[in-house]
């Protein structure tokens, strides 16, 4: 298969191009030439989310060097239970992505990806930096799934202020090759820090740098995965679409909802559920699309005004009408985040995450209205992982994952940083002795 730019001005790549560049030559995002109608008899009698996720991913890895190592990175990918759990009402439910090593769904993209780039890494070449600048659960998936592999170094950025106690334990807990750096700034901060650095010639000259930020292609699309395989779930039981509630940030959990129901998923709705972050309510809304500089709420992971994949969620539609046709997207506020984590047990026999609290509240919504509708909310992280924002809310503790609590038990450092692009120039040449 053939990966063609958003903007449509470069030429068509391949998938091993495509993986690891992040932007076309054009400024654009790479997406799939094709989505190709998938047959649902096949994919039904694959038996593992990850025999699902490699039935689905065939066509764009049919003539690539990694076709054959496809169900093995699925495999990677994918070693974790995925639960599809009833809520307490008829037709709730929810998918809970969140029992891999560092408790987000942001796991399983990782792990795809870190096993994909081990594979394309040719023997004797020098090691590749990953460099990532996350506001809290990309830093950490990134860094434990390319912990311990040979070849790879991870550096992590992240705002001293900007995330949970356990987000910030946890990703100073890796050590070998991971270096966590605790910049004094905020998440733009270390966007543009890590940005200057990956586009600076001389460095990347001397240091072989990739990114493995939201607009990477090798982690959105084995997201795919667990959305063809939780509606497929649904579907062998009920003989029914089941629709979807998605907490969004930069969108790449939610685009690969989309993809999955263009390649012939039997998905019904997506509905977007965001924070006060409203650059997609709005658009979806009617209003054009407008960038935002972010607001910090209490979904963290989400406080993002301009969502990076929306270009590509635009590429897959012929017009604005066309895309506002087959999504809706919600906001959230702190105040309805905080209610929502209140009553969630009493209501649903749920203890969510502040993420996955917007979709469940806008799930709520959808019932006070009317909707009668089989949903199922995404769960996105365990809720442990941000202990002070839920547990004031609960009313009690928040039982901690093996995962996490295994994370948690490591001795955690982070170097500080101050927010300057020079710093961490300064940094990368040190940390390999580059004059
Ligand atoms: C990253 C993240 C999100 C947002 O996902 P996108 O793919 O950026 O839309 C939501 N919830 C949690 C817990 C996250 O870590």
């Amino acid at each position: 298969m053939r990966f063609l730019s958003t903007r449509g001005a470069a030429p068509a790549a391949d998938l091993v191009h495509a993986l690891a560049v992040g932007l076309a030559p054009d400024g654009g995002l790479y997406l799939p030439a094709t989505l190709p109608r998938i047959d649902l008899a096949t994919l039904a009698a694959a038996p593992t989310p990850a025999a699902v996720c490699a039935e689905l991913l065939r066509p764009f890895f049919a003539d690539s060097p990694l076709a054959t190592d496809l169900p093995a990175l699925c495999g990677e990918a994918y070693a974790q239970v995925l639960p599809l759990r009833a809520l307490a009402a008829a037709d709730d439910y929810v998918l809970e992505l969140f029992h891999g090593p560092t408790a987000a769904f942001k796991d399983i993209g990782a792990r795809f990806l870190a096993a994909a780039l081990q594979r394309l890494r040719a023997p004797g070449t020098p090691p590749l930096t990953i460099l990532v600048a996350t506001s809290g659960d990309t830093g950490a998936a990134v860094a434990a799934a390319f912990h311990h592999r040979s070849g790879f170094r991870v550096v992590i950025l992240y705002p001293r202020d900007g995330v949970s106690a356990r987000q910030a334990h946890q990703l100073g807990a890796f050590g070998d090759n991971v270096l966590t750096l605790r910049v004094a700034g905020s998440f733009d901060d270390c966007q543009r820090m890590a940005k200057r650095a990956l586009g600076d010639a001389a460095l990347r000259a001397a240091l072989p740098l990739a990114s493995a930020n939201s607009i990477s292609l090798g982690r959105l699309l084995p997201q795919a995965g667990y959305y063809a395989w939780a509606a497929l779930q649904y579907w062998r039981q009920h003989a029914r679409a089941l629709s979807f509630i998605v907490p969004t940030g930069n969108l790449g959990n939610a685009l690969a909802c989309v993809i999955a129901r263009r390649m012939g998923l039997p998905i019904g709705r997506i509905v977007l559920a965001c924070n006060a972050n409203d650059t997609l309510p709005r658009y979806f809304a009617g209003e054009p699309y407008a960038a935002q500089p972010s607001r910090r709420t209490l979904a963290n992971a989400m406080d993002v005004g301009a969502p990076s994949n929306f270009e590509r969620l635009r590429a897959l539609y012929a017009d604005d009408a066309a895309l506002r046709a087959d999504l809706t997207a919600h906001a959230v506020s702190d105040a309805d985040i905080r209610a929502t984590l209140r009553t969630a047990h009493a209501r649903h026999g749920l203890l969510p995450c502040p993420h996955t609290a917007t979709a469940l509240h806008v799930l709520q919504r959808l019932r006070a209205a009317g909707d009668t509708q089989p949903f199922a909310i995404v769960a996105t992280a365990h809720a442990a992982k941000f202990a002070e924002v839920v547990e004031p809310e609960f009313g009690h503790a928040a039982a901690i994952p093996k995962p996490l609590a295994a994370l948690l038990a490591r001795p955690s450092h982070s170097e500080t940083l101050t927010a300057g692009d020079d710093a961490l120039l300064a940094r990368l040449r040190q940390l390999h002795h580059i004059g």
